[in-house]
């Protein structure tokens, strides 16, 4: 037998015995209660890398900790195989997409494997498989029969680098997610899903996932950005045109003193008729788009255009000057304001640099304010003035009653803006899903009729990498029109690979069905995910996404849940050496690097050990070494000692135990708490050092007191260490197990439980003298160091009066004994 710790020999040969056995398959048990857990899918990038391993190490971990406390878990995996990742990585290595995207998924698939994770691969799910995408385009003639699908022309992002459009959510901030680049608009052609309609569920439902990081749903709140106002149109003097405005705060109607376009806004054009301005304006612009939207909303220095028109507001009747200024976004209500300095701190800033003039028309309850020397907007509270028969309300009751005047004359409606548009959803690229409509000169657009689905995406024709590709596939293109036969134009725009991954998780609890996307009943029976994890970076792409859809499937009677994942937990990210993971960097380590040396015990536990999971975490080249020192300790102190296990320890316990017993028994139990507790709280790392702990108690143990009366303690410890040991060192623990003369798999065993009894700590009385007198006596901890018990004792309430007015001269402390203190 093996007296050392060969990780190389040891996970190998469980892997191959867990596969054998199929100890992770799932299968339906309506008697068990159920746990989805759930990590979010990979790209086929080619390699898994230790950044990765840190989402599944988590992910594996709770898998394997909720199976052992009796839950039924459905933990699978799979690859997001479809897009622009994908499709990147295969131009790079100058490879067909669908030869490299399958080569990576086989190569990460086996890295999976040597990671030793839980998955139940029956239910592996590879997006740019025809059996799954097939209902990719189902979903698509549904959003499509219910206007839920739309094609029309409008502007749309889009990254020079990449030459790809971007939906609002991958162009954020107005960079590229793919490549940070900043990011272009363009009026183009394209198909939109109209994510809009589900705005108000979106924003309202995010307060029933109570178990989501406030963080993420304050994001996608943010992002959703509902808000109250009231809109209405200005006059522009002498012109037909009319500025459409939309503020949240009427109440402050009276206050304009000029008006600002965003300066895209396409009404400037036929604004502005100087060609002096035009020029300034023209100019204006170009400067402007080198400014990404955050910093157009968040620098201080304000500049801007004087187009020379002048607008009239529906309350005063007086004109006020007409401007153009980044600050003013097209995309956020109409892309044009009425500004109001007073009480607005960006139109206070852009006042103030352009000698515009500051009207006050709410009043402050305490003091009274002067435009000439207010030094800053007011933006709270406070009561109408200047604002005619509206002067003396609150503001509050100003906005409602102001809103009634104009919707009563018939100049303005109060509305519902949402800083939500509609999700980009088509994408002029190969490798995705095929959007199943034909063109047909005679009768237009023409959905494929659901039994010709799939519409396959041809994979034998050369690989140019062009955006025009597949519109070049004169095989695919050229088809016929369902509908009058005659001679018809596929649809050659693919799917947002965004698409696959709102749904996957759904496919997961029914995969290999034919004849439906998934069956209601499995589904119903697994939904919601009840631990999904993922990076925080998904926030408002795929974790917005997934819930409107799930929310449409649910209101197409496909599914019973409104929201998918009830739990979510987003990683921190991991560096390495204090930098950001990168290959051309050197800053990146792979499994096969780790693997080989230490094991995949080590790997995993070492990740998780690092730091709190959901904070980020510094690789360190050579910090892995303590751990594989630890789990060679556990060897030693498990199997090393093998001779002394008693199977039958629970009988022994009957008897009376000596000290030594108690001690390691409250370790062990303590330990059982203490992991347990951590590990509901993901606090992986302090329950990793509290098995440390343990096998430090453990390894100090007597040699010649486990051969007799310690051996029933030693022997629940040794089980619990294999048992605790199991979430994270997966490996070991089964090897542990194993060597322990133990039946079955440790992964199936019961999660144990501790007794607060044999945990609770020992105390011990400690006597407290103040000039030779007994004061008090305290009950500790023993062993409590020397300060900590004379800090204890000068505090005790018993001792306080004898010392007040007095100074302490001296303190001599016995451990375990007695403090006694002088006093003068
Ligand atoms: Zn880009
Ligand atoms: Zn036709």
């Amino acid at each position: 037998m093996e007296d050392r710790y060969n990780p190389a020999e040891i996970e190998p040969k469980w892997q191959a015995r867990w596969r054998e056995q199929q100890l992770y398959q799932t299968r339906e048990d309506p008697s068990r209660p159920k746990f989805y857990c759930l990590e979010m899918f990979p790209y086929p990038s080619g390699d898994v890398h230790v950044g990765h391993v840190r989402n599944y190490s988590i992910g594996d971990a709770l898998a394997r900790y909720h199976r052992m406390l009796g839950y039924n878990v459905l933990y699978p995996m799979g690859f997001d195989a479809f897009g622009q990742p994908s499709e990147a990585a295969a131009i790079k290595r100058q490879a067909h997409p669908a030869q490299w995207t399958y080569e990576c998924m086989d190569r990460m698939r086996a890295q999976f494997d040597r990671l030793g994770n839980s998955y139940d691969w029956d239910r592996e799910v590879r997006t740019c498989d025809p059996e799954y995408y097939r209902w990719n385009q189902w979903f698509f003639l549904k959003f499509l029969e219910r206007g839920l699908a739309y094609r029309a022309n409008a502007p749309v992002n889009w990254c020079p680098t990449c030459e790809f459009v971007l939906s609002d959510e991958e162009a954020q901030g107005g960079k590229c997610w793919r490549c940070d680049g900043p990011v272009t608009k363009q009026l183009r052609e394209q198909w939109w899903f109209r994510i809009t309609d589900y705005a108000d569920r979106l924003l309202d439902d995010l307060e029933q996932l109570t178990e989501w990081p406030e963080r993420v749903r304050v994001m996608q709140a943010n992002w959703i950005g509902r808000s109250e106002g009231v809109e209405f149109d200005l006059e522009v003097v002498g012109r037909e045109e009319k500025i459409r405005v939309f503020t949240t705060r009427i109440d402050t109607l009276f206050g304009v003193t000029y008006v600002v376009l965003a300066p895209e806004h396409p009404l400037v054009d036929a604004l502005v008729t100087d060609p002096t301005v035009s020029q300034a304006v023209a100019s204006y612009r170009a400067q402007v788009a080198t400014r990404t939207n955050v910093e157009r909303i968040s620098e201080a220095a304000k500049d801007g255009v004087d187009l020379g028109v002048r607008a009239v507001g529906p309350a005063t009747g007086e004109p006020v000057p007409v401007w153009i200024a980044d600050y003013v976004l097209l995309e956020y209500g109409t892309g044009a304001i009425m500004a109001v300095p007073a009480h607005d701190q960006r139109d206070f800033e852009f006042a103030h640099a352009h000698d515009l003039p500051i009207r006050v028309v709410i009043q402050p309850p305490d003091r009274p304010l002067d435009a000439a020397t207010m030094a800053e907007a007011y933006v709270d509270p406070g009561t109408q003035v200047n604002s005619a028969q509206f002067d003396g309300l609150a503001n509050e009751e100003g906005k409602v009653n102001i809103a009634e005047w104009l919707e009563g004359r018939g100049v303005g409606r109060r509305v519902t803006n949402y800083r939500l548009h509609d999700w980009l959803v088509s994408r002029q690229r190969y490798w995705g899903t095929p959007i199943p409509v034909v063109y047909c000169d005679r009768c237009g657009m023409v959905p494929v009729p659901e039994a010709e689905l799939p519409v396959v995406l041809p994979t034998d024709i050369p690989f140019t990498g062009t955006a025009a590709m597949l519109a070049e596939a004169e095989a695919f293109v050229k088809t016929s029109c369902p509908k009058c036969d005659g001679p018809a134009r596929r649809e050659t725009d693919t799917m947002a690979q965004w698409i696959e991954s709102c749904w996957y998780f759904l496919r997961y609890t029914d995969p290999r069905n034919d004849q439906t996307p998934f069956r209601r009943e499995l589904a119903d029976a697994w939904m919601p995910v009840d631990q999904y994890i993922g990076g925080i970076e998904h926030a408002i792409l795929h974790l917005l996404y997934s819930r409107f859809f799930t929310k449409v499937l649910y209101d197409l009677g496909l599914v019973g849940v409104q929201e998918p994942f009830r739990r979510l937990f987003t990683q921190g990210m991991l560096q390495m050496e204090g930098q950001t993971m990168s290959k051309s960097k050197g800053t990146r380590v792979g499994p096969d690097e780790v693997i080989p040396r230490y094991g995949a015990d080590a790997l995993r536990t070492y990740i998780l050990f690092l730091a709190p999971a959901d904070q980020e975490a510094d690789w360190k080249q050579g910090g892995i070494e303590g751990i594989s020192r630890f789990l060679n300790r556990v060897w030693r102190a498990v199997v090393g000692r093998r001779e002394h296990f008693d199977p039958d320890w629970r009988r022994a316990h009957a008897r009376a135990q000596s000290p030594a017993a108690v001690v390691l028994r409250r370790k062990v139990h303590q330990t059982v708490r203490r992991v347990t507790n951590d590990i509901e709280r993901f606090h992986f790392n302090t329950a990793i050092s509290a098995l440390m702990e343990m096998l430090n108690v453990m390894t100090e143990c007597d040699e010649a007191a486990l051969a007799a009366e310690l051996a029933p303690a030693y022997s629940e410890a040794c089980e619990h260490l294999a048992l605790l040991l199991a979430p994270f060192a997966p490996h070991l623990a089964e090897e542990l197990w194993s060597q322990l003369g133990k039946q079955g798999s440790v992964h199936l065993s019961s999660w144990p439980a501790w007794d607060e009894a044999v945990a609770a700590e020992e105390q011990i009385t400690v006597v407290v003298q103040v000039n030779g007198k007994v004061r008090d006596r305290l009950s500790v901890a023993p062993g409590m160091p020397q300060n900590e018990l004379q800090a204890r004792a000068l505090a005790a309430p018993k001792v306080q009066p004898y010392l007040s007015g007095r100074s302490v001269r001296q303190v001599v402390v016995v451990p375990d004994r007695l403090v006694s203190i002088v006093v003068s």
